[in-house]
C-alpha cells in the first residue's frame, strides 16, 4: 500500500502538496465534505470531493463507517473548522460499511450503549481520547522510572502464593472440574495440577518487587493484576494494571514523596502531551456536569482540576487525625454518611476519603499510620504497637489512588504478625529469607493504573477508560 500520511502530521504538512491519507468516514456531507478520522488525533481531516465529476456508486459507498483511501492536494481551507482541507481526486473504499446496519451512528451515544459495543467504541472521539491519554500514561510511566534509574521487574501472574492478601483470587487451573482428583481425606489433589500445587492470578506484584529492590534497589512493577472480589462499583474491576515501586532505604515519608512527585508528573505530562484530548475531554464532562444537580457539581473544570493537584502540595495527615475530622463532621453528626464514623479503628470508606479530599481539605490527601487491623501483614509496626506505616493517597472524585506503605524489615516482628493473622509462614519462606539475608528498610505502594486515567479523563466510570473491562458478570470481547 502507498506511504500514508497520517492526519495528525497533515494539520501541520506542506499545503499545495500531494498527500494520501487513509481513516474511517466520520461524516459525508452533501456529497461533497468527508470528515475522515486515523486516530491519530481528535480531528477528522475534511477531505472534499467535486461531486459532478464522481461516479456515483463511489459516492453512495462513502458512507459513516466505511475504511477510505483518500490521495489530493492539501490547500489552506477557505471554510470554518479547519486550517487545511484535502482536494480530493482519487477515492479507494477499502472497506465498506452498510449503514442500515452500523451501530455507531453520527450522533452522541450513552456510555452504557457504548460499553456494550466495545468493539467499536475506540471509533468515537471519547474513546478515541480517553485511550490515547491511557498510551500517553503508560509511557510517562515508564519514562518517569526510567528517568530515575529503577529497574522494570515483571513479575508473574499466575502465583503461588495465596497470600498476597490484597483481595479474593481467581484460581488457576487445568483439572478437569467433572472429575477432580482427590486424597484420601477428600481433599483436592493440587499434585495432579498442572504447576503442581493450586496457582491462582496474581493480585500484586508486591511481594516480588521487594525481592527485587533488596538487591536493585530501585525497581517496579506495571502489569496486570486480578481480583475476584464481587465489587460492582465504578472503579473497580476484576482485571486492572497496577503500578508497584518498591525502593531499599526508603521510609513512609520517601515514599510519600515519591507518590506525590510521581502522580505530579504523570498529571504535567497528559497536560503537556494531550492537549487536544484533555480539551476535548474537559468540554465533554463540562457537558454531563450542566444536567446534574447543582449539589453534584464539580466546581473546576478538567485542567484547573488536573493543575489544582500539580500545584498544591498534597495534605498529609494521620489516620487518628482524620478520624477526628471526620467524627466531628457535619455530615457525620446529620447521619448523611452510609457508614457513620463512630471510634477509632474503622475502616474508611470511599465517601469518607471523599469527603475529607473534596470538602474538608480541598485538595489531594495522603493518611498515613492506620490501625493495624485494617492493613496488610506486610507493614512496618509504629511503636505503639497500634498502627502500622501505611499511606493512602486520596484523590478528588476517587477516593483511594494509592495504596503503600514501609514493610516491616524485622524478621521477629513480621512473623509474628504473619501467625497473629495466620499467614503459612512456611509457604512464605522466600519471602523471609529477604528479612534473614541482609534485610534493611525499603518502602513502596501501588498506583491503580485505571484509577489514575479516570482522574485524568474526567470519566465516571472505571469501566471506560479500559478497553475491555472486566466485572462481575462480564468478560465480553
Ligand atoms: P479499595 O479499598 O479501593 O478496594 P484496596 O485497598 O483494595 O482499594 P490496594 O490493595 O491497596 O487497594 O491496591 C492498590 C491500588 O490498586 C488501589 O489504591 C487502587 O488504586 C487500585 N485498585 C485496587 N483494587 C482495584 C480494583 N478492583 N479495580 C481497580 N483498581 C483497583
Ligand atoms: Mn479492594
Amino acid at each position: 500500500m502507498a506511504k500514508r500520511t497520517r492526519i495528525k502530521d497533515i494539520f501541520s504538512a506542506e499545503t499545495e502538496k500531494r498527500y494520501t491519507v487513509m481513516g474511517w468516514v466520520r461524516t459525508f456531507r452533501n456529497n461533497q465534505f468527508i470528515a475522515l478520522n486515523d486516530g491519530s488525533c481528535l480531528s477528522n481531516l475534511q477531505a472534499v470531493v467535486d461531486f459532478e465529476n464522481w461516479d456515483t456508486n463511489l459516492l453512495k459507498r462513502i458512507t459513516t463507517g466505511a475504511a477510505l483511501r483518500i490521495e489530493g492536494n492539501l490547500i489552506t481551507s477557505q471554510g470554518k473548522g479547519q486550517t487545511v482541507e484535502l482536494v480530493a481526486d482519487k477515492i479507494e473504499i477499502l472497506g465498506d460499511c452498510d449503514p442500515e446496519i452500523y451501530p455507531l451512528q453520527p450522533k452522541k451515544h450513552s456510555l452504557e450503549f457504548l460499553r456494550e459495543i466495545a468493539h467499536l467504541r475506540f471509533r468515537t472521539n471519547t474513546f478515541s481520547a480517553i485511550f490515547r491519554v491511557r498510551h500517553a500514561l503508560a509511557f510517562a510511566i515508564h519514562k518517569f522510572f526510567n528517568d530515575r534509574n529503577f529497574v522494570y521487574i515483571h513479575s508473574p501472574i499466575v502465583t503461588g502464593s495465596d497470600a498476597e492478601g490484597a483481595g479474593e483470587m481467581f484460581q488457576v487451573t487445568t483439572l478437569d472440574l467433572n472429575q477432580i482428583p482427590r486424597n484420601e481425606d477428600g481433599n483436592i489433589n493440587f499434585k495432579k495440577d498442572f504447576f503442581g500445587k493450586a496457582t491462582n492470578l496474581t493480585v500484586s506484584g508486591q511481594l516480588e518487587a521487594e525481592l527485587g529492590a533488596l538487591a536493585l534497589c530501585d525497581v517496579y512493577t506495571f502489569g496486570p493484576t486480578f481480583r475476584a472480589e464481587n465489587s460492582n462499583t465504578s472503579r473497580h474491576l476484576a482485571e486492572f494494571w497496577m503500578i508497584e515501586p518498591e525502593v531499599a532505604f526508603n521510609d513512609l515519608n520517601d515514599n510519600m514523596d515519591l507518590a506525590e512527585d510521581m502522580l505530579k508528573y504523570l498529571i504535567s505530562y497528559v497536560l503537556e502531551y494531550c492537549a487536544e484530548d484533555i480539551a476535548f475531554l474537559e468540554q465533554r464532562l463540562s457537558e454531563e456536569e450542566k444536567v446534574k444537580p447543582q449539589a453534584d457539581r464539580s466546581e473546576m473544570a478538567l485542567r484547573d482540576k488536573l493543575k489544582f493537584c500539580i500545584e498544591n502540595d498534597f495534605e498529609r495527615l494521620t489516620y487518628t487525625e482524620a478520624i477526628d475530622i471526620l467524627k466531628n463532621s457535619t455530615p457525620n453528626k446529620k447521619g448523611k454518611f452510609q457508614y457513620p464514623i463512630e471510634k477509632w479503628g474503622a475502616d474508611l470508606q470511599s465517601e469518607h476519603e471523599r469527603y475529607l479530599v473534596e470538602k474538608h481539605f480541598k485538595k489531594p490527601v495522603i493518611l498515613t499510620n492506620y490501625p493495624k487491623e485494617i492493613k496488610a501483614f506486610y507493614m512496618r509496626m509504629d511503636d505503639d504497637d497500634k498502627t502500622v506505616r501505611a499511606m493512602d493517597v486520596l484523590f478528588p472524585g476517587i477516593g483511594e489512588i494509592i495504596g503503600g506503605s514501609q514493610r516491616e524489615e524485622r524478621y521477629d516482628k513480621l512473623v509474628k504478625r504473619m501467625e497473629e493473622m495466620h499467614i503459612p509462614t512456611e509457604e512464605m519462606s522466600w519471602f523471609l529469607d529477604t528479612r534473614r539475608y541482609g534485610t534493611v528498610p525499603h518502602a513502596g505502594f501501588g498506583l491503580g493504573f485505571e484509577r489514575l486515567v479516570l482522574f485524568v479523563t474526567g470519566m465516571t466510570n472505571i469501566r471506560d477508560v479500559i478497553p475491555f473491562p472486566r466485572f462481575p458478570g462480564n468478560a465480553e470481547f
